[in-house]
């Protein structure tokens, strides 16, 4: 049995270059994390080698009695941590937990509710160039222009006008609480269906430190490799069977075909994790880490939308520094501070340069930081944003490697995956 280093030096050596650039690069965008060695053991494990379609107890393989085993220890550990009478553990990913909800709930054709991209949706709440633009009638609501929150009056008639079968609430970049009470009133005054997607908060919901969408929706999927800290990977929940038997058949043979049981052995753990002591404490400082950011951010004349946070992540508004959210992703990145552009409200550029960038603390908490290092890293941000000298976002040599060392000596501090 050769290991990887002897076997595939080429790829060997790209991980560990990886293995470094995360090891020793401050990791800020808000759907990232570091997953546990026993996440990862699981996720690497001969698990990867079985066909199972089908679902426990009713396979089209032979050979199944682990893999029953394990995906059925997965989706009792996810409807305890969610409190959810159902769950479906094999979506690939979010785009596919949210493909089988809406195909579970609606045909091509009809209308789908979503908040559009550039207030803070995802691609796959209705983007246009996403099949959720494709296969159905997209209709978009966003975010207020002077709070930057959700207007729920302004939902509600858009939803009387648009009479949609499916609203989905949650997004990708949007800070705040939201009110899943009033979208289900909402939903239930058209006749639509909620879907909620928690991919991004699912961490916190599972901490029982934000509300639980799982109570008024009619689904709910999430991703479970952001807050939640577990492989790459999405899940759906109910409480309703007859939406659970149609999800069920929509994610196989629907949509997908062998369900990547590894993945749902990581899923299992990092469920288990996610019910721990630990994992409540580590949700309040991703949270409080957040709101400490976004004070310092701001204390460094840097722009919040909404000003503020609730969560883990934060949107900065640089349309007043005059410049780009791509010129100041490149610049942070010459730090091996690493974020990602992204529109916020009102946006006038387009979505590859942007007027935003998107920060979360979940990687950096987990790995040990707290407010006090939240005050350092602002400081960072906001000495290279104010030191962009052009449209592609280059500074001054001599200043990134000052603020290199930095990153480096707070990496050094707070250790990952030193002994891998
Ligand atoms: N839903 C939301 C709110 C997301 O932010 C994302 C990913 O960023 C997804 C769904 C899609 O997840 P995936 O990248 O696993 O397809």
């Amino acid at each position: 049995w050769e290991t990887l280093k002897g076997s595939d030096s080429k790829v060997y050596e790209i991980l560990q270059k990886e293995l470094k650039r995360q090891e020793y690069g401050l990791e800020l965008i808000a759907s990232e994390n570091y997953a546990s060695k026993s996440v990862m053991e699981a996720a690497g494990s001969i698990f990867t080698n079985k066909y199972a379609e089908g679902y426990p107890k009713r396979r089209y393989y032979g050979g199944c009695e682990y893999i029953d085993e394990v995906e059925t220890l997965a989706r009792n550990r996810a409807k305890e941590l969610f409190n959810a009478k159902f769950a479906n553990v094999q979506p690939h990913s979010g785009s596919q937990a949210n493909m089988g909800a809406y195909l579970a709930l609606m045909k091509p054709g009809d209308t789908l509710m979503g908040m559009s991209l550039s207030h803070g949706g995802h691609l796959t709440h209705g983007a246009p160039v996403n099949f959720s633009g494709m296969l159905f009638n997209v209709v978009s609501y966003g975010v207020d222009e002077e709070t930057e929150t959700i207007n729920y009056d302004e939902v509600e008639r858009i939803a009387k006008n648009a009479k949609p079968k499916v609203i989905v609430a949650g997004g990708s970049a949007y800070s705040r609480i939201i009110d899943f009470k009033r979208f289900r009133e909402i939903a239930d005054e058209v006749g639509a269906y909620l879907v909620v997607d928690m991919a991004h908060f699912a961490g916190l919901v599972a901490a029982g430190i934000h509300p639980n969408p799982v109570e008024y929706a009619h689904v709910v999927t999430s991703t479970t490799h952001k807050t939640l800290r577990g492989p790459r990977g999405g899940i759906i929940l109910t409480n309703d069977s007859d939406i659970y038997k149609s999800i069920n058949k929509i994610i196989f043979p629907g949509i997908q075909g062998g369900p990547l049981e590894h993945i749902i052995a990581a899923k299992a753990v990092a469920f288990k994790e996610a019910m721990s002591e630990n994992f409540k404490e580590y949700q309040k400082q991703v949270v409080r880490n957040a709101k400490a950011l976004s004070n310092e951010l701001s204390n460094q004349n840097l722009r919040i939308v909404s000003g503020g946070t609730d969560t883990h992540l934060i949107l900065v508004d640089l349309s007043e520094l005059n410049i780009t959210g791509k010129a100041l992703e490149n610049a942070l990145g010459q730090c091996d501070i690493t974020v990602n552009k992204n529109t916020v409200p009102k946006e006038k550029l387009s979505p590859f340069v942007t007027s935003g960038i998107r920060i979360g603390t979940p990687a950096v908490t987990t790995r040990g930081m707290k407010e006090e290092e939240m005050k350092e890293i602002a400081s960072m941000i906001a000495k290279v944003a104010n030191n962009v000298l052009d449209e592609e976002g280059n500074i001054d040599k001599d200043l990134a490697q000052e603020i290199k060392k930095d990153v480096i000596s707070l990496c050094q501090r707070f250790p990952m995956y030193a002994d891998l």
